[in-house]
């Protein structure tokens, strides 16, 4: 049927036609998106003059990322760096692209790549690259739990052939832990899944392992995820097992940097370091031992076209200092890095570009790219310790009159 724009509207309006079904009557995906906008500005009696400024093509983007789009919203992006990284392939000398709306940020980043780079750099490793997913499983009794669980890790290879039937890339690691609590019984299957996030490929992959298992046992599956996966949740489990790529990012700053860049001592930022990332956020029961993993995380997270939601994983993580001769000895682990450079939301076109600065678009780029997210949280974070460190020796200073 053709129908002109103001056909499609009026027939919206009269219900004749849903939200959801307007790319039916349309040559491409923006038109569909604009039309949407309007009909929406017409419901609403708001302008969305900014919403509807975009470049990027709808079409892919309308069927992997998004459901009745009408527009986009704008983040500011900055640059930081150049930061100075060493991981076990490469050294890497870049910028990097950071989104946000928190005045500073960029500013206190760039501060601590500086630092980065008289340290002759920060070291990066990638300690695993595993992506999780857990489904709660019911049976009869608790012994039928326990059998269940053994089933399982005697079946493993059998579980592992079907899981990988459904991906070219990921590969079934292990199914462990496996909790039980009460009749339920929580596998925990993880997977390495190359260069993307994976979290549509385990879904996928887990399902299919699923139906061997309740073929061969008298079970129920409750549910795909049991939240023992856990995603896009602050949890225990990701922090002591790894989610995602698990990272720890690493320098020594000479003291004379420390001194002169950061203008505070060694002493200084060991002791804030301990009092507030380690003591303090012990007694707040926070999984996040550090100052604000999560700034620098959901800047490059929206810069480069990660899900945003596993901003909250990527906060998890605990930060180091220690005096070291003097130098100061620096350190954050991520454990908790769902991250990808292919897959997801890194086809936008504006991820793209993000990537392609950071030379980490494609396959085989997934450790470059979360050896960035590593140093780029260091910078953050080495900054931000250093500057409550200052502040708390110009105080001491004052207090002492000297
Ligand atoms: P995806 O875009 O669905 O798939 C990535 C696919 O790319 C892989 O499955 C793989 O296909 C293929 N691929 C091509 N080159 C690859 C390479 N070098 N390394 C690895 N894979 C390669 O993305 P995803 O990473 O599985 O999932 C990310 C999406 O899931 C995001 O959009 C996120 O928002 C969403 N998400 C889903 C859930 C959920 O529960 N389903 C939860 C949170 C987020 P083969 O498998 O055929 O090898």
């Amino acid at each position: 049927m053709d129908l002109t724009e103001k056909e499609i509207i009026e027939k919206l309006e009269s219900g004749e036609i849903k939200i959801f079904e307007i790319e039916k009557y349309t040559d491409t995906a923006n038109q569909a998106t604009d039309i949407r906008r309007k009909f929406i500005e017409r419901q609403t009696g708001v302008e969305l003059n900014h919403i509807s400024k975009y470049s990027i093509d709808m079409t892919e983007t309308a069927k992997k990322n998004i459901e009745n789009p009408i527009g986009t919203i704008q983040v500011p992006v900055g640059v930081a760096g150049p930061i100075t990284i060493h991981n076990e392939e490469e050294t890497i000398e870049t910028y990097v692209p950071l989104a946000t709306t928190e005045g500073a940020l960029l500013a206190s980043v760039n501060r601590g790549c500086s630092v980065i780079r008289r340290s002759d750099g920060c070291n990066v490793s990638i300690l695993s690259n595993q992506m999780t997913r857990s489904p709660v499983i019911k049976t009869k009794n608790t012994i039928d739990a326990n059998k269940l669980k053994k089933w399982i890790n005697d079946n493993f290879n059998e579980i592992k052939k079907v899981a990988e039937s459904t991906t070219s890339h990921g590969k079934l690691l292990k199914i462990d832990p496996i909790a039980i609590v009460g009749r339920f019984v929580y596998p925990r299957f993880v997977y390495e899944t190359g260069d993307s996030m994976g979290m549509n490929m385990v879904t996928i992959a887990t399902e299919e392992a699923l139906k061997l298992i309740e073929k061969e046992n008298d079970i129920q599956v409750l549910a795909l995820s049991g939240n023992f996966c856990v995603d896009k949740k602050a949890a225990a489990v990701n922090l002591i097992e790894g989610r995602g790529k698990s990272v720890v990012a690493e320098v020594i700053v000479p003291k004379e940097v420390v001194e002169k860049t950061l203008k505070t001592t060694t002493e200084a930022i060991v002791e804030v370091n301990y009092a507030k990332n380690l003591v303090g956020s012990a007694i707040s029961g926070s999984y996040g031992y550090n100052a604000h993993f999560a700034n620098m995380v959901a800047a490059i997270f929206l810069a480069t076209g990660q899900d945003p939601a596993h901003v909250v994983e990527g906060s998890l993580g605990i930060t180091t200092a220690e005096n070291d001769n003097g130098d100061l000895y620096f350190s954050v682990t991520l454990p908790d890095l769902p991250v990808a450079t292919v897959g997801g939301g890194t086809r936008l076109e504006t991820a793209t570009e993000s990537l392609n600065l950071l030379g980490a678009k494609g396959s085989n780029k997934v450790e470059r790219y979360a050896s960035i997210v590593g140093g780029i949280v260091l910078a953050g974070e080495l900054s931000l310790i250093g500057a409550l460190a200052a502040g708390h020796l110009a105080k001491a200073h004052k207090q002492l009159g000297r």
